[in-house]
């Protein structure tokens, strides 16, 4: 099944001003197309836009109440949806279908989540100093918000934007990852069979490299909501700040985890090493740098090692392949390239990192699952995020050595701990430079009613998800009414 998208604006599924499409390959076998999506132009952007600004006014007039049926809808239609949806995902980026179903349903949840949000309250009635006024807050839309997402969960994170959006009022323009293009476009089919009104959501694709600037720069955007590499997060800031935007950034990682001398082996090694090779690795959350008390660590290894050579690589379609390929040829590429980089600066690579090569495996873009040990925290391995199935291990005497370094980051997305000490998890959660910390638990992970985000480079100091979105999706309004009107 070969896949033609188009862009959807104003309503109406439209093809690039451009005449032009881009192709979307499988990583399984970059021989298969898995479809074509729309090679948008800055005129493209410009039409999104505007047909954004001026929906924009009557979605916000709406009741609350009412924009949550269009959620509840769009949750029905997705679910119904989700075999299509997660099968086209994981043929666009790899990962395995257990975890792209997982994605869809996770997106129906998000989107239930935020329909209920249409009946909660949104604002505060306040006591005034003048007697008699009726003071009070309101929250009202922003307006018209640009999405721009990664390809690593192409469902759940354009969901986990667009839907507190729209709830709170603002139309929206989403320009997906373009190696998931066609997923993006269905997500916004949803969108458009629950029958949102023309121009609430609008779809461009293309390369964030040529229409990127243009939807954070124009006009009609009031504020942006991206998910995705640090050096592109800092362009959009810049821009935004400049046109004076509001904006919001869910950037990198390098996240650690702590395993102390107390620590359940069993339970540590299964979700270090979960953590650190779900999706091949490419999660903003995944597992890093591990930090084994020396008391310990041999065993540690030794289970780490076990679980991790009995990965089955391959085809995520497959039942019984338990690791798919890197997403793309620059993931690959980039991937390789740190474990180059470890191997020369003196870690010692226990297992994996290689490139398949059996005729099955020649045209996808495999990584034999990879540990490093022997790493030291200042190796490039160590400080820059990978974003592939690599995990640093690293040796520490005492919590507070190992604490230290978890911290020695420029990010600080996620991190946990291993123990059974309570003072020592409690300290942890105290002193862990990180915006989501976890005791006994995985790096990854996030429920559609938390806030979800990170400290340091790893975030704008924005948060995602729960109540906490309400404060990116909508503005405060103060209202003072004065029911004196005359002097009399
Ligand atoms: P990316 O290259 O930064 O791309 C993210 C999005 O930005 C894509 O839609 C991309 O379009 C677009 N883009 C590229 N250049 C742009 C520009 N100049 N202006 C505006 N948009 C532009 O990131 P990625 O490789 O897709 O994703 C991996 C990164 O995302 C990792 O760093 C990961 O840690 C991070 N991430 C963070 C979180 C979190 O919540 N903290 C979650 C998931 C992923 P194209 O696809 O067309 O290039
Ligand atoms: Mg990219």
């Amino acid at each position: 099944m070969s896949y033609q998208m188009l862009n959807y604006i104003d309503g109406t599924w439209l093809p690039a001003t451009s005449g032009e499409t881009i192709r979307i390959t499988n990583p399984v076998n970059c021989q298969e197309v898995v479809g074509t999506v729309q090679a948008s132009t800055k005129e493209d952007v410009l039409n999104a836009c505007e047909a954004a600004k001026k929906a924009a006014k009557g979605w916000a007039q709406l009741s609350p109440v009412v924009r949550c049926h269009y959620l509840q809808k769009a949750a029905d239609i997705l679910e119904s949806r989700s075999d299509e949806i997660a099968e086209t995902a994981t043929r666009e980026m790899g990962k395995r279908l257990i975890e792209t179903k997982g994605e869809v349903l996770r997106g129906a949840s998000i989107l239930r989540y935020y329909a209920q949000e249409g009946y909660r309250k949104i604002g505060e009635v306040l006591p005034s100093a003048f007697e008699n006024n009726l003071f009070y807050s309101l929250r009202v839309p922003v307006g018209v918000v640009g999405v721009i997402s990664p390809w690593n969960f192409p469902i759940a994170i354009p969901i986990w934007k667009i839907a507190p959006a729209l709830i709170y009022g603002n139309s929206v323009v989403f320009k997906p990852a373009t190696e998931t293009g066609i997923t993006g476009a269905k997500i916004v089919e949803v969108f458009a069979e629950a029958g949102l009104p023309k121009g609430v959501i609008n779809l461009v694709t293309g390369k964030g490299s040529v229409i990127g600037n243009a939807i954070v720069e124009n006009p009609f955007i009031n504020a942006i909501t991206f998910t995705g590499s640090n050096s592109v997060g800092k362009t959009i800031a810049q821009i935004a700040v400049e046109k004076g935007k509001k904006y919001q950034l869910e950037l990198g990682g390098k996240n650690p985890v702590i395993v102390l001398e107390d620590a359940d082996l069993e339970l540590s090694a299964q979700l270090v090493v979960e953590g650190a090779m779900k999706q091949t690795g490419q999660r903003c959350t995944a597992t890093s740098r591990v930090f084994v008390h020396s008391s310990i660590y041999e065993a540690f290894k030794d289970k780490v090692l076990q679980k991790v050579m009995a990965f089955k690589l391959g085809d995520g379609l497959n039942d019984d392949v338990t690791m798919g390929p890197l997403a793309s040829k620059s993931q690959f590429e980039t991937v390789a390239g740190y474990i180059k980089k470890g191997i020369e600066e003196g870690a010692t690579l226990l297992y994996g990192g290689e490139q398949l090569s059996d005729e099955a495996f020649r045209d996808g873009y495999f990584i034999r699952p990879c540990i490093f040990e022997n790493v030291t925290n200042n190796m490039t391995i160590a400080q820059e995020e990978i974003f592939g199935p690599v995990l640093c291990m690293i040796r520490v005497e005492t919590y507070e050595e190992a604490l230290e370094q978890a911290n020695d980051t420029i990010y600080g997305l996620s991190a946990s701990l291993f123990t059974k000490d309570i003072r020592k998890a409690l300290d942890f959660v105290k002193n862990s430079e990180a915006g989501m910390v976890q005791i006994n638990g995985e790096t990854g992970g996030a429920e559609p009613q938390a806030p979800f985000g990170g400290m340091k480079e790893s975030s704008s100091g924005t948060r995602e998800q729960g109540q906490a979105a309400v404060e990116f999706f909508t503005a405060y309004k103060t209202i003072s009414i004065n029911p004196n009107y005359t002097t009399v």
